[in-house]
This record gives structure tokens, C-alpha cells and sequence, in this order.
């Protein structure tokens, strides 16, 4: 008989820390703001999970028109380092503060544990950034078995890589019975891009973009709006699953679970996008 899920490998904020991703978008909004350029949260969040200083140069490149007209030219890779430079500093005064656990990641790795399944992560932040938010994390209760950052020796999402990295230090094969989990468009290419199911989180994270207070004050209906806004963005980009948040990871762990003993594989929807 197959074995079942061999691993999970989930993203860290919006997915497992940091409900609504909130601390790389207020870092970002700060550097761009101290180069005296606006940027909206809308286009800090597009790029979102992608290696940071990669995100800065999305972002300058999709405002590109609009810097052209307030600077008289096209943004250059040096803008994107000088405004990288005060991301930095900015990122780091407010990453311990985001770095709590979300509802149900402590429990989720925990039944991992006892069932033998390994948990691993990646990321968008690089390793010194991974330090405050690991060490953050474990005094809540959070370890994953492994974390992989980008660098400039791993390229990071939507490329597998770091996947990769994760299956070779666990030790577990084949990457159709690992599944990934994440908040934004580039976790879910990033898994699909691997051969693993790929699964969204649509509430805690990226999409939906709100701190717990703020979707608390939402009114019902309009937060039923725009939760099935961000479930639609995240099937669109080829999420086999989206679930609201880790808290709901469990029940569909089973169903993943038992597709893969009957043979199942992840279907290839929309792989190799970058
Ligand atoms: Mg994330």
C-alpha cells in the first residue's frame, strides 16, 4: 500500500505567524515613503512571499509610469537597493512584534509530530530575518523541522527550490505526497511549480490583507465578500485547496491523505510559472 502525506511545508507569515502579513507591507509602505515615492498597499501585497529585495523591484516596476512622471525617468536597480537599504531597518524594528503564532498553527504542527509527518517551511525573508522570527515563534510553541530561505545561491518563490531544499534536509519523497501551504499567489506557483498540492490560506494571510482586529470590525457580509474575492485570486492562480486559515488545515490533511494512498497525484494546473 502507498504511505500518505510525507511532509507539509508551510510558509511563515500570513500563513503560520503574523495574521494578515502586516509586517513586511508597513516596512515597505516606510521605505518607499523615506525615498518620497508613494506606493499603495495594493501594490506592496501583489508581490507578496516573493524574496524581499526581488519585491522591491517588482513593485518599482509595476509603479514604473508614475515614477517616470514624478522623477523624469524609469526606476533603476540602484533606486530599488537605496529603498531595499531603509526596508531593512524598518522590517526589523517590527518583526518580533509579528511574529505570534495564528490560531491552530501550534496544533497543526503538533498532530504532524504525533503522526509522523514532517514540517517543513520557506520563506520570502532571508535567513537574519528568519532568526527574530523563528526564535519569536519557539517561545510561542512553534518549530517546524526545517526552514529554507531565499538567497543568492536558491532563487525563491515561485521557484521549487526551496522546496526542494526541504525535501532533501527531511528526507522525504516524492514531492506529490508534500504538501504546501501558503498566503499568496507566489507560495501557490511555488508548490505547484514543485509537484506538490498546493494550498491557499485565504483569512489569516496576504489576500484578505487585515490584522484580526480589523476583520473582526468587518461587517459580516462584507467580509464573506471579501474572503470569497480572496479564495477566487488563490484558485485562480491554481490552488488545488484554499482553506480560511491553518485552523482548517486538519480535516482536509485526511482527504489529501487518503487521495494519495488511492494513488493520486496533484494534478499540474497551471505549473511552471514564474
Ligand atoms: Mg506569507
Amino acid at each position: 500500500m502507498l504511505k500518505g502525506v510525507q511532509g507539509v511545508i508551510c510558509d511563515w507569515a500570513g500563513t503560520m505567524v503574523d495574521f494578515g502579513s502586516l509586517s513586511p507591507v508597513a516596512a515597505f509602505k516606510e521605505a518607499f515613503e523615506r525615498y518620497g515615492f508613494e506606493v499603495s498597499f495594493e501594490e506592496i501585497r501583489t508581490f507578496m512571499g516573493m524574496l524581499k529585495f526581488e519585491h522591491t523591484k517588482a513593485i518599482l516596476a509595476l509603479a514604473k509610469e508614475r515614477f517616470l512622471k514624478q522623477f523624469g525617468r524609469y526606476p533603476t536597480e540602484e533606486d530599488a537597493r537605496a529603498i531595499y537599504h531603509s526596508f531593512e531597518p524598518a522590517l526589523f524594528d517590527s518583526l518580533a512584534h509579528y511574529s505570534k503564532p495564528i490560531r491552530g498553527a501550534v496544533q497543526f504542527a503538533e498532530v504532524l509530530k504525533q503522526r509522523g509527518i514532517q514540517l517543513g517551511s520557506t520563506t520570502g525573508y532571508t535567513c537574519s530575518m528568519m532568526e527574530v522570527v523563528t526564535h519569536e515563534a519557539a517561545k510561542e510553541g512553534y518549530r517546524p523541522d526545517c526552514y529554507v530561505s531565499p538567497s543568492a545561491y536558491l532563487p525563491g518563490r515561485p521557484h521549487p527550490f526551496m522546496i526542494y531544499k526541504n525535501a532533501i534536509e527531511l528526507e522525504i519523497y516524492p514531492l506529490s505526497s508534500i504538501i504546501k501551504i501558503g498566503d499568496t499567489i507566489s507560495d501557490i506557483h511555488e508548490g505547484l511549480n514543485a509537484g506538490c498540492w498546493s494550498i491557499g490560506v485565504a483569512m489569516s494571510g496576504n489576500e484578505l490583507g487585515l490584522s484580526y482586529e480589523e476583520m473582526e470590525a468587518l461587517p459580516k457580509e462584507l467580509l464573506s465578500e471579501k474572503c470569497a474575492l480572496a479564495r477566487k485570486r488563490l484558485y485562480d492562480a491554481g490552488a488545488h485547496y484554499v482553506i480560511d486559515g491553518i485552523w482548517e488545515a486538519l480535516p482536509l490533511l485526511e482527504i489529501i491523505n487518503e487521495k494519495i494512498i488511492q494513488g493520486e497525484k496533484p494534478c499540474l494546473i497551471g505549473f511552471a510559472r514564474v
